[in-house]
């Protein structure tokens, strides 16, 4: 499912003394099954975004095409449900949300409350719980006696219980440690993969952009200031400067070793 942000602007409070200004004119295409970074500092407007992706947030200006959906502002859409089926969000801290008696209940919870039945959603649980690499008996337990971890591969299967086209994850390796990290983006990676998802990853993390993204969009100050691959993004230092952004480390390692053996990596 294709996605393309054009001229999208958003204000907070608009209207108000307090309005706020979060994005100016961004021109953005997502083309289905790649997977997308968007980069910035505090501030620069990816979570506003990131809320404009399933509909949360309508723009104030501008248009965004999420499918065979069109959002222009100013003007009512009609039933967002499949938008909201199909755009699964991973907030930060997706543990935060879980609530239910049992593993089950809380993955099961979005489909049902779609119209699937329980039988079908239990399927689907089962299978998922597996996929983010849980054993089965984990469905029966309280969310609240796993372990951190543990909880957050719970939230992921809940979102993947509704089938979406396209998960957005809103920095998902927040509060892990490296190994931690690197397991769930791994995950993340290979459901890419598998279930050919379209992927849009928001991270202040240029590491995490660098390897496992096929797209960057940089924003800055509520503008996306540059769009490209990772070697025309990260290769450039003087054009990241600008931003005040520094080059990924594994990028300048690669760079650094490339130097030293006087060969190019394989990419
Ligand atoms: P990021 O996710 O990159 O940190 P945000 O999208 O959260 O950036 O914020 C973009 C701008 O919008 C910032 O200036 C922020 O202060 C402002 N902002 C975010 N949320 C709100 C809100 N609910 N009300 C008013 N201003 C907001």
């Amino acid at each position: 499912m294709d996605i393309q942000l054009q001229k999208v602007s958003y204000a907070y409070a608009q209207g108000t003394p307090f309005e706020k200004r979060a994005l100016f004119d961004v021109e953005l295409a997502i083309p289905s099954g790649s997977y997308q970074a968007i980069i910035g500092h505090t501030g620069s407007g990816k979570s506003t975004i990131l809320q404009h992706l399933n509909a949360l947030l309508k723009p104030t200006e501008g248009t965004i095409q999420i499918g065979d959906k069109t959002i222009t502002a100013g003007k009512k859409t009609k039933d967002l449900k499949p938008v909201r089926q199909k755009v699964g969000i991973v907030f930060q801290f997706p543990e935060h949300q879980l609530f239910e008696e049992t593993v089950l209940k809380d993955i099961i919870f979005g489909p049902m409350n779609f119209g699937i039945s329980e039988d079908e959603a239990t399927k689907r649980a089962q299978q998922l719980i597996e996929l983010v690499g849980l054993p089965l008996t984990v469905l029966d337990k309280s969310p609240f006696d796993l372990s951190g971890g543990q909880m957050r591969r719970v939230a992921i299967a809940g979102v993947l219980a509704m089938e979406p086209e396209v998960i957005v994850l809103d920095e998902p390796t927040a509060g892990l440690d490296p190994r931690g990290r690197k397991e769930i983006m791994d995950l993340f990676l290979q459901l890419h993969k598998e279930r050919n998802l379209t992927t849009i990853l928001v991270t202040h993390s240029m590491e995490d952009a660098a390897r496992y993204a096929d797209r960057i969009a940089i924003m800055h100050e509520g503008k996306c200031v540059l769009t490209g691959n990772p070697e025309e993004i990260f290769g450039n230092a003087k054009q990241l400067a600008a931003y005040r952004l520094e080059p990924p480390r594994i990028v300048r390692f690669q760079r650094e070793f490339e130097e030293k053996v006087g060969r190019k990596l394989p990419t």
